[in-house]
């Protein structure tokens, strides 16, 4: 089997350095920019499975560059941001970047973010590939066609909206989607209301689908920023 390959932009060399030393030793390979306009150019050129991106480049903004890798793909990107970009980060999210990390991050937290990724693409491959309307999440399966969700084969008993946010996040499983994406899908607005109203349903949801609401095992929180759902195993 191949290695996946990933491109990684970065202009600070002590974090390129860590990060590349880090993909090396776990059989990884990689390509490597330091500005926006050739992060730009080795994605279209060599098509990466992964792109770990940092926000901050000298020429450029990390979110135009992936406003214009989206442009033509959909390979996962990986935002890495400081904390004073917390905002940015949020933006990135909503250009179409998959995930982030945020500075200062061990090396233990890149490697999960990449396997978490890496799921997500294997996930996207079958579903490209089979037929099925079924989706199929731990102890979770969801009829799209029929319109239910299951756990351990037992029918859960979901509110529309809770169902709604349910396919919402089953169709993006291993991405964090920000609290304006989701009530952007789900009620059409993101006004401050509707926020809190999406974590009233987020709590009923839970309640009904973990084992322990308090620690859930489907259904990430990422404080300020949104939800994602894990890829149980
Ligand atoms: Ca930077």
């Amino acid at each position: 089997m191949n290695k996946p390959l990933i491109l990684v932009v970065e202009d600070d060399s002590s974090v390129k350095n860590l990060i590349t030393t880090t993909l090396k030793t776990h059989e990884y390979r990689y390509l490597s920019a330091s500005n926006g306009a050739s992060a730009i150019m080795e994605a279209s050129s060599h098509n990466p499975e992964i792109v770990l991106l940092d926000l901050g480049l000298p020429d450029m903004d990390g979110i135009d560059v992936i406003k214009r890798i989206r442009t033509w793909s959909n390979m996962p990107i990986i935002v890495i941001s400081a904390r004073s970009e917390d905002s940015d980060k949020i933006d990135a999210l909503d250009a179409g970047a998959d995930d982030y990390l945020t500075k200062p991050f061990s090396v233990e937290e890149l490697l999960a973010r990449l396997r978490v990724t890496q799921r997500r693409l294997a996930m996207m491959q079958n579903e490209n590939s089979g037929e099925s309307s079924v989706f199929r999440n731990g102890e979770l399966t969801i009829d799209y066609a029929a319109g239910c969700a299951y756990l351990k084969g037992a029918e859960l008993h979901l509110t529309p909206i809770e169902y709604k946010l349910l396919c919402l996040l089953s169709h993006n499983v291993g991405k964090v989607l920000t609290h304006t994406f989701i009530t952007q899908k789900i009620w059409g607005s993101s006004w401050d209301n509707d926020i809190a109203s999406l974590r009233v349903f987020m709590a009923t949801l839970r309640k009904k689908l973990e084992a322990e609401p308090d620690s859930p095992q489907y259904i990430q929180t990422h404080i300020g920023v949104g939800y994602r759902m894990m890829k149980v195993e």
